[in-house]
């Protein structure tokens, strides 16, 4: 089973795409934003920890968020592969990613970049603020957010892109077509349920 990434600008639709896409492939999907917010929500101490930034748009230090990747990572379901959303976001994070595959004997099979330009995230954003009322989905927050990942993890894209791993896909369109879209690029790397 693959050990897959996506990737992608905040509001790209990464989450919606990563469960169906795990889901269609037989490996969990892992969000260290949805575990983040699950601690919050259950006021865990890595909750507390991480609560104001979240809210901030601010990205966790790198040696919690690792640390609970090693973890999550390490529970039978990601035994045979995973599908990653949202980290790693950060050099440190790849590299420490490169020495969880290594001590796996594995590697990364395929990194999906979803594409969507900033108009349109930014878009999809807010009506998601207004539906669900994230905490960090102000428009403040959520143009910081845009800057953090344009400036922080949008350049690690060309470092998978070296390795020869990156599969660009179109994110606008309807959730079904992208999902679509997404498992044809990866059956055509040899990924495939
Ligand atoms: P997401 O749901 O992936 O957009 O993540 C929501 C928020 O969780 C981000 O804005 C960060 O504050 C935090 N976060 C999630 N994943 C990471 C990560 N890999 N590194 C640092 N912070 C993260």
């Amino acid at each position: 089973m693959p050990n897959l990434l996506i990737v992608g600008p905040p509001g790209a639709g990464k989450g919606t795409q990563a469960v169906r896409i795990a889901e269609a492939l037989g490996v969990p999907a892992v969000s260290t934003g949805d575990i983040f917010r699950q601690n919050i929500k259950e006021q865990t101490e890595l909750g507390q920890r991480v609560s104001a930034i979240l809210d901030a748009g601010e990205y966790v230090p790198d040696s919690l968020t690792n640390e609970l990747i090693d973890d999550r990572l390490a529970q039978d379901d990601a035994a045979g592969g995973y599908l990653l959303d949202g980290y790693p976001r950060t050099a440190g994070q790849v590299e420490f990613l490169d020495g969880v595959n290594l001590r796996r004997g594995e590697e990364l099979d395929a990194v999906v970049r979803l594409v969507a330009d900033t108009d349109e995230v930014v878009r999809r954003l807010l009506a998601r603020a207004a539906d669900q009322g994230r905490s960090d989905d102000t428009e403040a927050v959520i143009r910081h957010r845009l800057e953090v990942y344009e400036r922080e993890t949008a350049p690690l894209i060309a470092i998978f892109a070296e390795r020869g791993l990156v599969v660009e896909v179109d994110g606008i369109g309807a959730v079904d077509e992208v999902t679509e879209r997404i498992l044809a690029g990866l059956a055509a790397r040899g990924v495939a349920a």
